[in-house]
Parts: C-alpha cells; structure tokens; sequence
C-alpha cells in the first residue's frame, strides 16, 4: 500500500522531508544495517513494500528519530507499518499476557502467587477515589508491589492501579497497536476530565511522555491534567530537604535506560541519574546509554514474525543488555522503568547472571533508611513470572492470534480461579534440580531460536 501522509490524523512520519538517506536504520543500535540496505528498508517502508529486516528485527527502541538528520521521525513510520500488521494479522496468543482485558492476563495469573501484603497493597490503590496529587502506580510495578508498597514516599499522593488505562497505552503505542492505543487515550480524557485533582504524577516515564505528548501530538487528545515528571518531582524533593536522605549507599551502579526515556528531547535521562548520585552511587555507565541505549528485551516481541520466536527472541536481547551491564564491573544494574526491571530479572534469573538489579524507587528507599526486601521478593517473582509465561507459550502452540477489542474493565480482572495447570507449573521450578534443568534447555533454546537475530548483523 502505498503511503499516504493525509490517511490519518496520528500521521507523523514526514515523508515530504526524508531524503532516503538511511541513515535511521544504519546507526540504529540494534539492527546497524549497511547504507545502501538501510535506504532499500526506508524506501520499502515508505512505498508499503516487504521490509527485509526492520519490521521483524526493530526492538522499538525509538533511537532512530534520533539520528534522523531532518526529525522525520522514521519510528513512526514503523509503527504505522506495524499497525496495518496487526490489522491483517491480529496480536499473536501470547500477547494476551500484557491485555487486561483479555482472560489469563499476567496481571490475573499473578494474583494466584501474590502474598498478602502485597495483595493488599493493590486492593488499596485499585480502590482509592483520585484527589491530590495522584501517584500512578501503573500496571508494571503492579507486578512489583513491593518496590514502592509500604513507603514514606506514598505519603505525598493518593497512589492509584488503573489496570484498564493500559499505562495510558504506552506498551501497546511501541507495538504499533495505534488504533487501540487511540481508544485508550480517549478513555484517559474521559476519565481525568472527572477527576478532581491538582498533578498526576506518572511513576513511568512512558505514561508521562504518552499524556505530554504521544496523545496530544499524535493523536489530537489533549488532556486537562497537569503531569509531573516523577524522577523530576523526586529530584526536587530531595533537593528542597523535604525528603531527607540518611544513608549515603556507596554503591557503583550503572543505568538502564528504557526506551521511552529517548522521547521527549532527553528530559528522562538526567533526573534519575542526579537521584542516584545523591544517594551515594557512583555512576559507571554502559556502552551503550541515552539515546543508543539497548532495549531491555521487550521491545523485541513487537516485531514478531513468527510466534513461537516471541519469547526467545525478548530474552536473547534482554541478555544482552544484562551482560552489556556486567561488563562495566558495577556492583548494580538500576533501571528506573518497572517494565524494564520485570523483563531483566526474568532474564537474570533465566541466564544465571549474579548482577544486582533495583528499581530507583528501592534505590530511593535504602537511602531513606527504608527496610526492602531485597533480592527475595525480586527472585521470587521472576520465578512466578516465568513459571506464567510458561503456561501462556505452552497455549499459544495452540492459541490464534487476536484482535483487541475491550479496552475497558466491567469488572475486575482478578477473578478467583484457580489455574492449577499455572500452580502446578510454578510448584515444579520451586524444585532446584528442575529450575537447573528448566534453565539450560532455556538456554539452548534461545541460541536455536534466536538466529534471525544473526543474519541481520551479519548483513552490517
Ligand atoms: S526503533 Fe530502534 S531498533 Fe527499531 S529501527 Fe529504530 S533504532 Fe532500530
Ligand atoms: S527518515 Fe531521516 S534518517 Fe531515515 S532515510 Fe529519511 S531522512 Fe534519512
């Protein structure tokens, strides 16, 4: 098909301006394509023509907006791409996991194995009515309760899980799920425009890019509601003295930067490194940071070819990233995106790395004197999260691809079922001699599967 600037009102790849240089895809750090393939990808995209590498090897990391000489914003032009995929094909089975709405969610399966403070955590902040300054917590430390539940830090919002605001459709924008993502924007408006609140104050920065700019930019949804960036607020706060920092940690850390941190002209990237260096952390950063950061593996799921690849293909990046981290001798890998975090301890549990891996938020707390229960809860979860991703690639050998229709939760997602097949599963790799074996035919799938990964960098 071919490519028509004026078919839609989130249209924001300029093609009036690209000159075809290819130099998006040649100094994208994951794909690193040759000039003359790099421009061949382009001119497919554009013409609506069979992409050879980038749409079934981009991990969505959004650099190349970044070295795009004339901000065509050739991201965009991919999400577009990917976008008329999905309408054709649909969202492969196993991409339920991350849809609320659809049965068998991670956010449902996980209920199975939370314990109860952290089950009663998120019944607090799913039913807290917003005013204040509200804290959304989001649907990925939703999986991590424990990073920010029970803190001082609360203290300062009405903190609030809204599970069907889809991290106001920030996981699914880097999929290319536009028309959907759309929809949620809309929902967003809707409902902050009932709120009576003074901030809301995103504890991802995608969130905060999606109501900043995303929905108003590329999707003509403007909302009412002030959004404060949460590092920046941490920031103030600890400068201000109004949160007192007690402990100096003497840690060497390095910084995970997530993909949405390149949006936004760079504002993501300082303030949580600034939080670190005043809670005592000497910063020894990756090859690969800012702008050229790697994706934490997720990002690889979006372009999906076929679907048994899916989780391979995330967890061989998600590798990478992990021993990109190790290389730099850092006693921690922090990562200031919930999502990210989830996915790399998955990965360092699965590829038996020993680096440390905290949020910012437990960074944040160490030096506020808080107790967290650090690294149990993390392992623990890693565990209940692949024991879940099991089952679900266990049902996508027979699952069909879907479309996403119900944005909206009547009711909750957490109904009282009991999944023994997950239970079970989760059981076994409690056992250490089957987490052991569980691990090295893992292992061996990730080198088989993850070969189309090669034949991209060999073509550089
Ligand atoms: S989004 Fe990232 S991985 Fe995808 S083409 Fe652009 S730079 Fe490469
Ligand atoms: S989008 Fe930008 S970097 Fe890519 S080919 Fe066009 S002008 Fe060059």
């Amino acid at each position: 098909m071919k490519f028509n600037p004026d078919d839609r009102n989130r249209q924001v790849f300029n093609v009036d301006a690209c000159t075809l240089c290819g130099e998006c895809f040649h100094q994208c750090p994951e794909l690193h394509l040759p000039l003359d393939i790099a421009r061949q990808e382009i001119e497919a995209l554009i013409n609506g023509r069979k992409s050879r590498y980038v749409l079934s090897h981009c991990t969505t990391c959004f650099s190349c907006n970044y070295f795009c000489p004339y901000d065509c914003k050739p991201y965009q032009l991919i999400l577009e791409r990917w976008n008329e995929l999905y309408l054709k094909r649909g969202a492969p089975y196993i991409y339920r996991f991350v849809c609320p709405t659809m049965d068998r969610n991670i956010w449902q399966l996980l209920d199975l194995f939370l314990p109860g403070p952290e089950k009663e955590w998120i019944n607090a902040w799913r039913s807290r009515k917003p005013k204040g300054d509200v804290l959304l917590i989001g649907n990925y430390v939703h999986l991590l309760p424990f990073v920010v539940g029970g803190s001082r830090l609360l203290d300062y919002f009405t903190p609030l899980v809204l599970l069907d605001h889809w991290e106001c459709g920030a996981y699914l924008y880097q999929g290319g799920y536009l028309d959907v993502v759309k929809k949620i924007a809309e929902k967003c408006r809707d409902e902050f425009n009932t709120w009576d609140v003074k901030n809301v104050v995103p504890l991802l920065d995608a969130v905060h890019c999606m109501i900043t700019d995303v929905h108003p930019n590329e999707m003509n949804i403007k909302h009412d509601v002030n959004a404060i960036n949460f590092h920046q607020w941490l920031l103030d706060k600890i400068d201000s003295k109004e949160i007192p920092l007690t402990r100096q940690l003497n840690m060497s850390v390095t910084v995970h930067d997530n993909c949405y941190s390149k949006a936004g002209g760079g504002q993501y990237w300082d303030p949580p490194r600034e939080i670190l260096k005043r809670t005592g952390c000497n910063i020894i950063e990756m090859d690969h940071i800012r702008e050229k950061a790697l994706c934490c593996g997720f990002g690889a799921g979006a372009s999906w070819d076929r679907p048994i690849h899916i989780l391979f293909d995330i967890m061989d990046v998600a590798g990478k990233k992990i021993k990109e981290a190790e290389a730099t001798g850092a006693d921690a890998l922090v990562s200031y995106c919930g999502g990210c975090l989830y996915l790399l301890w998955t990965a360092r549990e699965l590829f038996g790395s020993k680096i440390d891996i905290y949020h910012i938020v437990e960074i944040q707390r160490m030096a506020m004197d808080e107790e967290i229960d650090y690294p149990d809860s993390h392992v623990r979860r890693a565990w209940d999260l692949i024991a879940i991703i099991t089952y679900l690639m266990i049902l996508s050998l027979f699952g069909r691809n879907f479309m996403i229709k119900e944005i909206s939760l009547d009711q909750s997602p957490v109904e009282q079922r009991n999944f023994p097949s997950v239970r079970l599963i989760r059981r076994l790799l409690s056992v250490p001699l089957i987490q052991f074996v569980y691990k090295k035919i893992f292992k061996i799938m990730v080198k088989l599967l993850k070969s189309k990964k090669r034949v991209v960098r060999g073509a550089g």
